[in-house]
């Protein structure tokens, strides 16, 4: 019947109105329209009734609507506030309302608030620097439940030896255990992303491992720039000679050590490489004690990363 169909078209047409409308690419507004996945998501982050849980880009409040009926608390912070009126409103009148909080602004500048656990599909241009924020604030959080693009999720799993292991790798699991949970497709979304995705879990080392993280994010930054290439090749470039030498000396200066006339940074960062034999060793391989034993090796002569 026509009629029938002239609905069914408008009714399309407002979806499309509203896609284009409502998404913004530049925020990575890509909406999870599957409950299944959702649920699943929820189930894997074992969410008690006590908990704080922080929700990073609620969008219009799919996943949000469903974390707030398993805990006490949904802290949420979006940075669109087109949506976050949209989520104002779909809380508004129901019990849900007193247990969400909505933090307006970028996450990446915004102050993290206490928060148990953390669950949520989000912008994956902000994945890196939205991981160590998490995993460097403190006190520390239960564990988080993540969605993002499959490749990265890959990158933060990857072992010694795998195809994608990196600085990333590295560095996410000296902080964490890091789980790979499951793989949600394109079609899961709306409107569907040009990219696979993934869900991991993160759970943070606690205590931490007891070492200057940004000393070690220093080092992994040096040692990862030419994964594949022998630490002692890394470490004969003139940029990281001349960086370490600049940090030795104002070491020396601050200690009130004399610099001996002689002195060759390149010479002692050799002697230091074969003191625990890594001169051969590749990045591309080496695992976290590895790297544990050549920051030590490194920081008891005196050459520091930061
Ligand atoms: N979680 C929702 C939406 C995911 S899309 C769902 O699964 O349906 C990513 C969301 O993150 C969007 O709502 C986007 O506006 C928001 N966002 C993007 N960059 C952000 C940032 N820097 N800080 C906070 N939120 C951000």
């Amino acid at each position: 019947m026509p009629k029938v169909r002239i609905e069914k078209k408008s009714r399309q047409h407002n979806e499309i109105a509203k896609q284009g409308i409502m998404f913004n690419k530049d925020f990575g507004q890509h909406i999870l329209k599957n409950p299944m996945v959702i649920s699943s998501m929820i189930d894997k982050a074992a969410l008690r009734p006590t908990d704080v849980a922080l929700e990073i880009g609620p969008g219009t409040g799919n996943m949000t609507v469903k974390v707030l009926q398993h805990v006490k608390k949904v802290i949420a912070c979006e940075i669109d506030t087109r949506l976050v009126a949209e989520l104002q409103k779909r809380v508004q009148g129901t019990p849900l309302q007193q247990k969400l909080q909505i933090m307006v602004g970028d996450v990446l500048k915004t102050e993290l608030p206490f928060f148990d656990v953390c669950i949520a599909n989000v912008p994956y241009q902000i994945s890196s620097p939205l991981i160590f924020k998490l995993l460097l604030h403190r006190p520390f959080f239960r564990c988080a439940v993540l969605m993002f693009q499959r490749e990265f999720a890959q990158r933060l799993v990857a072992k010694p030896g795998d195809k994608l292991y990196c600085r990333l790798s590295i560095n996410t699991q000296l902080l964490a255990r890091v789980d790979m949970l499951m793989k949600v497709g394109k079609n899961n979304f709306r409107p569907p992303p040009k990219v696979e995705s993934s869900v991991v879990r993160i759970e943070p080392r606690n205590p931490p491992p007891p070492i200057n993280y940004t000393e070690w994010d220093g080092l992994t930054r040096i040692a990862f720039t030419r994964k594949n290439k022998t630490l002692s090749s890394v470490f004969r470039q003139t940029a990281v000679l001349t960086a370490l030498e600049r940090n030795f000396k104002l070491h020396c200066s601050l200690h009130n050590q004399e610099l001996p006339n002689d002195f060759s940074i390149k010479d002692k960062i050799e002697t230091i490489l074969s003191g625990v034999e890594a001169e051969q060793k590749r990045s591309r391989t080496m695992d976290i004690d590895d790297f544990i034993t050549l920051l030590h090796a490194f920081n008891k002569e005196g050459i520091h990363f930061s």
